[in-house]
């Protein structure tokens, strides 16, 4: 893991002993990666994720347009490396979720991807359509167990073949859209 110390207080020399030395960076002025959480909750209750204890006495309350563009005009003034509108949630509970990737993506800067992990199953079709005109630039998929037993135990709440499916479906429509676009690269 990367070390960072603040550069106000810290002095040229001990800068140079923290970067030279002890292989740290100076802080930057504002974060690199930003999450941002539109709506809370997860649809599924995996054994591994605090949603498996808290899941149910969340509201799912969703983040009020107003608050999101003011967040997003915010950060957009920034070269950030990464924006993933999602935090501890599945970002696809978030019906509106590719209209809000369509702000982000006609503010960022260069070079900032905007990236969200979900479980995949709240692909359907309008889900797909949206994602792909939204101007997102990764989504990962996880699916963590390749036997629908594993799979199943693992992620409960959720059906391997239905995911699988939701995921063959919106890759077929992505490469109706996108023909030469990449569909896999590296994780970030
Ligand atoms: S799908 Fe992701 S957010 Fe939802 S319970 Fe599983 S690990 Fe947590």
């Amino acid at each position: 893991m990367r070390r960072y110390y603040l550069l106000q207080s810290t002095g040229a020399i001990k800068g140079l002993y923290k970067r030279l030395i002890k292989k740290e960076r100076p802080l930057p002025p504002f974060p690199k990666v930003i999450q941002i959480q539109t709506k809370s909750g997860c649809n599924a209750r995996c054994v591994f994720c605090p949603n498996s204890l808290v899941g149910d006495q969340l509201t799912h309350g969703e983040m009020e347009w107003d608050l999101f563009t003011k967040i997003s005009d915010e950060i957009t003034q920034y070269s950030l490396t990464r924006i993933s509108p999602y935090l501890m949630n599945e970002p696809l509970l978030d019906r509106n979720l590719g209209e809000k990737v369509r702000y982000l993506a006609d503010r960022k800067r260069p070079g900032t991807v905007i990236k969200i992990n979900s479980n995949g199953a709240l692909l359907d079709k309008e889900m797909e359509e949206q994602l792909i005109e939204s101007g997102l630039d990764r989504i990962n998929f996880s699916v963590h167990g390749i036997r629908k037993g594993t799979y199943e135990s693992q992620m409960v709440g959720l059906k391997l073949d239905m995911v699988l499916e939701n995921i063959d479906a919106f890759l077929e429509l992505k490469r109706k859209k996108e023909p030469t676009s990449p569909e896999c690269g590296s994780p970030w």
